[in-house]
């Protein structure tokens, strides 16, 4: 049985990335203001997350590395109305079953912080009876450190892009959450290593200047604002788009939906071929895109840890999404 999860687990948590994003997604979830990253050999080594959200209180950190434990869903009014992806609990059990996981935490008016480690689910360090969280000294919010990922999976660790490639991919995904999270401060950095955050976003900018902040200027002043909203069907959104005369050696794609980072292939490709009609033979767009819905028009089918998603509608929403950068690049070509 426990390797029946194990192999589930490893379905759920493909690479130090995608642990990345559920780890930070849960900060968000938080409504921490602060985010640091901190990662060692790609994430594979170690992976630390520290941010200064509400915390959990010692009897929720008990529970919150077993399967289908989650705190965001209390009630059937909760599922219509929740906001994020990130409702099904599985995330820390899938980490803790691959990994060795530590959660540090304290709820902010608690006289102490508890922490406890956790092995396939549980907290480790039972003597036969129930192990509970140790206090500790620490501040309000929450760290989870994962360490050794992937060691009980020999074949996934091998299968496992090298450190450098997979430190990228963490870089990338916090970027594209700093960009959306104007409110959070986030760090990203290599532990053991002396040469400072990589990524350094600051609280209270706007979206484009955090753009600007992490593509540089060139692009930030070449971007043009859009607006969509599809009537009736509760979408609405809004987006960046590179103007069709600047040209990007690579396309670039930044979707949230419900404040979530997501892929949604079917857009990517319409919006390549509506900015091909404008630009020159061969050049590449900046997308950014940020879009409301209903949340139960999302697929429910597709897997909260797959960033690939669908929904209802998705015709009218690429329809949507397409006229409106049609219409802007349209009106900025010279
Ligand atoms: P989900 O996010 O789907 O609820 P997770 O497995 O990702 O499931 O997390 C389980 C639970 O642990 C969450 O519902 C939340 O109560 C708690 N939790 C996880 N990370 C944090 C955090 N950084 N701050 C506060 N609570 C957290
Ligand atoms: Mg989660």
């Amino acid at each position: 049985e426990e390797v029946v999860h194990r192999i589930a687990a490893g379905e759920v948590v493909t690479s130090a990335a995608a642990a990345l994003k559920e780890l930070l997604e849960n900060s968000i979830d938080a409504r921490a203001t602060k985010i640091n990253v901190g990662v060692r050999q790609g994430g594979l080594k170690v992976l630390q997350i520290v941010d200064n959200g509400k915390g959990m209180a010692p009897e929720d950190m008990r529970m919150a590395c077993e399967r289908f434990a989650t705190s965001k869903l209390q009630t059937f009014e909760d599922l219509q109305s929740i906001t994020s992806f990130g409702f099904r609990g599985e995330a820390l059990a899938s980490i803790s079953q691959v990994a060795r996981v530590k959660i540090v935490s304290m709820v902010p008016d608690a006289v102490c912080a508890y922490s406890a480690s956790y092995a396939d689910g549980k907290i480790a360090g039972a003597n036969g009876g129930q192990a509970a969280p140790k206090p500790c000294a620490g501040v309000p919010g929450t760290t989870v450190t994962v360490e050794d990922l992937f060691y009980n999976m020999p074949t996934r660790r091998s299968a496992n892009r090298n450190a450098s490639e997979e430190y990228r991919a963490i870089a990338d995904i916090v970027t594209r959450y700093s960009i959306r999270y104007s409110s959070i401060a986030f760090t990203c950095k290599r532990l053991g290593d002396n040469s400072g955050s990589d990524i350094k976003s600051t609280m209270n900018a706007t979206v484009l200047e955090n753009i600007q902040l992490a593509f540089g200027k060139n692009l930030a002043q070449e971007l043009l604002d859009f607006k969509f909203e599809i009537d009736g069907l509760g979408v609405s959104g809004s987006g960046l788009v590179s103007n069709a005369n600047y040209n990007l050696t690579r396309r670039t794609f930044i979707l949230f939906i419900n404040g979530r980072l997501v892929d949604y292939a079917p857009l990517k490709k319409a919006l390549d071929s509506t900015h091909s009609e404008f630009s020159p033979k061969g050049s590449h767009g900046f997308f950014y895109l940020d879009i409301n819905m209903r949340t139960e028009d999302l697929d429910v089918n597709v897997h909260p840890t797959k960033r690939e998603v669908r929904f209802l509608h998705g015709a009218e929403l690429i329809e949507s999404v397409t006229s409106a950068v049609s219409d802007r690049l349209k009106t900025s070509r010279t």
